[in-house]
């Protein structure tokens, strides 16, 4: 059996999917694997290197005239305006290239800003903050996480925010704020309890804009990341930082409702994303399973690399439709917090064992830096703690199975 070298990713229109989305679907594969992909290697290099440049510039016009620029904002800020499934089904294709994201118009942490914006933003902020990120004159971070207390439970947040005359004054420590070098302002989730305040442990949350070049905000350190410091996930201080009390995102006390807004459709992205990658470290697994040799034939032939394939197949089929499923309760205003906490476990162990047998498949070639793997590796570990780690997801899973029992009712599977 041969595969050809640039066999190219395999999509076709979707039954029951509006025309529209399979459309989408379409376009965005053919940019992916024809442009994209065959350029990997000069994506790889250096931000500054011009060639490079002028390739990305390049692009993303190519991508804006074919309406495929910014999935996740309306129309009226310059998005695609295809809606929540339409963003979810056309990040299983963006995925493929760890490349693609940027390129289209979306770049985390920025977008899921620029989302919370569009909901919870007054005029004036979305004046002085959305529009520039929409044009690509600043960049922004989301600045949750601390090192003295539990991420995992973001009522233990201690970072204050206290009312002095018309300002807010801002005290705390932040680590693994993502992008917190180059961001222009950060969105901040402070404890604004007290004055005012009903005692509702969800309600003593409120996110803060600030600007990074507001005296008093200290970034410390990048924290090195799977050895590398060179990420800007920061730690930062905040000491008496002033900002005016127009900069509260939202109203008072609902920073906690704002942080799983932004985190539950994102995470059906992140889901999907996972899928795109499973979806292209399987081809890159089948494609050298048949065509490299060991011990007298060829990897194919041999069936504990059936085995990877099969069991490939399966964790990707699985995960695949688990995410549609939770998108789709989603989508039509169901209480979908089991779907988003199953999916949050299960897809990313599912991409772990993916990518691990593709890159045992490969050898040496499979931890290198020659093929994207490596990459997805890293990021499926990593996805199985940032956003909520395995542990808490499955504790909210079987607190809303047991609550449903409780209240006399069996878990309905086909809704
Ligand atoms: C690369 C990366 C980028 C990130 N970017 C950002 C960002 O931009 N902004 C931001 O604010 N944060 C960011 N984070 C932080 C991330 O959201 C947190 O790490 C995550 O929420 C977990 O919090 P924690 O690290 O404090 O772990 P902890 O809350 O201390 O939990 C540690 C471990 O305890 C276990 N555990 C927790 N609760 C339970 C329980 N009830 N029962 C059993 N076991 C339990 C889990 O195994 C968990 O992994 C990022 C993290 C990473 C790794």
């Amino acid at each position: 059996m041969t595969i050809p070298a640039f066999a190219p990713l395999s999509v076709q229109p979707i039954p029951n999917l509006s025309d529209e989305i399979n459309q989408v679907r379409l376009d965005t594969a053919k940019i992916v694997s024809e442009y994209i992909i065959p350029k990997e290697e000069l994506l790889r290099r250096p931000r500054e290197d011009t060639e490079r440049q002028s390739f990305v510039y390049e692009i993303q016009e190519h991508v804006k005239q074919q309406n495929l620029w910014a999935p996740h904002l309306p129309k009226e800020y310059g998005g695609m305006g295809i809606g929540f499934l339409g963003h979810a089904y056309m990040n299983e294709i963006l995925a493929w290239s760890p490349f693609s994201n940027p390129l289209f118009g979306v770049v985390a942490p920025t977008s899921g800003n620029e989302s919370l914006l569009v909901k919870y933003g007054t005029e004036e902020q979305k004046e002085k903050w959305l529009m520039p990120m929409i044009r690509g004159e600043i960049t922004s971070c989301f600045s949750m996480t601390e090192p003295d207390n539990a991420g995992s439970n973001p009522r233990s947040i201690q970072t204050t925010a206290v009312r002095d005359g018309d300002e807010w004054v801002i005290n705390g420590r932040k680590w693994f704020t993502s992008n917190g070098v180059h961001a222009s302002v950060a969105v901040v989730m402070c404890r604004t309890e007290g004055e005012g305040d009903d005692g509702d442990p969800n309600e003593k949350m409120t996110q803060i804009l600030v600007p990074t070049d507001t005296p008093g905000f200290n970034i410390e350190r990048s924290v090195p990341v799977w050895g590398n410091a060179g990420g800007n996930h920061c730690e930062i201080t905040y000491n008496n930082v002033r900002v005016p009390l127009e900069n509260a995102l939202g109203a008072r006390g609902t920073g906690h409702q704002a942080a799983q807004d932004r985190l539950g459709a994102g995470r059906v992205y992140h889901c999907m994303n996972c899928v795109g990658q499973m979806w292209r470290a399987f081809d890159l697994m089948i494609k050298r399973a048949t065509t490299r040799e060991v011990h007298g034939g060829p990897l194919y032939e041999k069936q504990m690399i059936q085995d990877f394939i099969a069991e490939s197949y399966m964790d990707i089929q699985a995960a695949r439709l688990m995410t549609i499923h939770c998108a789709e309760v989603i989508d039509n205003d169901g209480d979908s917090r089991t779907e988003i906490s199953a999916i949050k476990v299960f897809v990313p162990n599912a991409m772990h064992r993916v990518v691990d047998r593709a890159i045992q498949v490969h050898g040496a070639m499979g931890v290198s830096g020659d093929t994207p793997l490596a990459g997805m590796y890293l990021s499926a570990r990593t996805l199985r703690i940032a956003d909520g780690p395995d542990e808490v997801h499955k504790i909210l899973m079987a607190k809303n199975i047991l609550k449903h029992y409780a209240a006399g009712k069996a878990w309905d599977f086909g809704v």
